[in-house]
């Protein structure tokens, strides 16, 4: 089954959620890496984590959220499009951190010292940068913290992946829900505690609700309307000219380093496509 996002906004204007299944999607980050379980969930979480924030996108907008810790997996890497598009990589897909009674011990396979980067590419000459410290290492709250204190827009964030006893991805999913200035401050305490309250994405993906049931329930009887619906998909970005363009721009050494039996062979970090190229063509850059 597709996976799904629905966006919605109350009609006031001061309260919007985003939710989203992406099941699919994580399970293809899961094999295309080749991650170990609690690589999975940390990956998955930081997928989903980039496709809600997608939804907040506009047209040819692009974000990518980076997570670096001191942790195993080093570095975990997600980005998007405004129409759903993500791909997400990890540095070290095996964190050999086994899963606990709990769950998964997302925290330790990040680090817990590190940080949150986001890149947004709005279409201005230059992208918009910004970094916060991890708060948790969960990714969910880190998220939260960053959007609270940065973007300065108080929000929530929950990032679920269950797996299944052959690793394989089970459900996976998640919401973002965001008082929008000026806010109303007995409004906004009404939305924590019904959030504080809400059972974790997956307990809910698996009892069978979709994100209109989990808007649904997060949002209760508030007036909203939906403002967008969309499916989160796995796609990757890479492409023979870019990987060229790339290889064009390094010096002589560096293409030297890549080289192997006068071919070379560049791997996409990504989505795992080989791209090759003939000493033919390496001279004809080096021209
Ligand atoms: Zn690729």
């Amino acid at each position: 089954m597709a996976d799904k996002m629905l966006r919605i906004v109350t009609k006031d204007g001061t309260v919007r959620g985003v939710a989203a299944e992406t099941t699919e999607l994580v399970e293809q980050c899961r094999r295309r890496q080749g991650c170990d379980p609690t690589a999975t969930v940390a990956l998955g979480r930081l997928a989903t984590a980039a496709a809600l924030m997608g939804a907040l996108l506009k047209d040819d907008q692009r974000l990518a959220l980076i997570v670096e810790g001191n942790g195993p997996l080093r570095k975990i890497n997600a980005e998007t499009d405004a129409g759903g598009r993500v791909r997400a990589s990890v540095k070290n897909p095996l964190s050999e951190i086994p899963p606990t009674a709990g769950g998964f011990d997302v925290a330790a396979a990040v680090g817990r010292a590190g940080f949150l980067r986001v890149v947004k590419d709005l279409g201005m000459k230059e992208p918009y940068r910004s970094m916060v410290q991890l708060q948790t290492s969960e990714i969910g709250e880190d998220l939260a913290y960053y959007l609270s204190a940065s973007e300065q827009i108080p929000s929530s964030v929950a990032l679920g992946v269950y797996l299944e006893q052959d690793a394989t991805v089970g459900c996976a999913g998640g919401f973002l829900v965001q008082a929008m200035p000026p806010g109303n401050e007995a409004d906004i305490a009404a939305l924590e505690s019904t959030l504080l309250n809400m059972p974790a994405p997956t307990d809910l993906l698996r009892q069978g609700l979709g994100p209109r049931e989990i808007l649904g329930r997060i949002f209760a009887d508030r007036p909203c309307e939906v403002v967008a619906e969309t499916q989160p998909r796995f796609a990757c970005r890479c492409s023979r000219r870019q990987v060229t363009a790339v290889l064009r721009s390094l010096d002589r050494d560096e293409l030297a380093g890549l080289t192997e039996d006068g071919e070379a062979q560049v791997t996409c970090e990504f989505c795992g496509e080989v791209y090759s190229f003939s000493g033919e063509e390496l001279e004809s850059f080096r021209s």
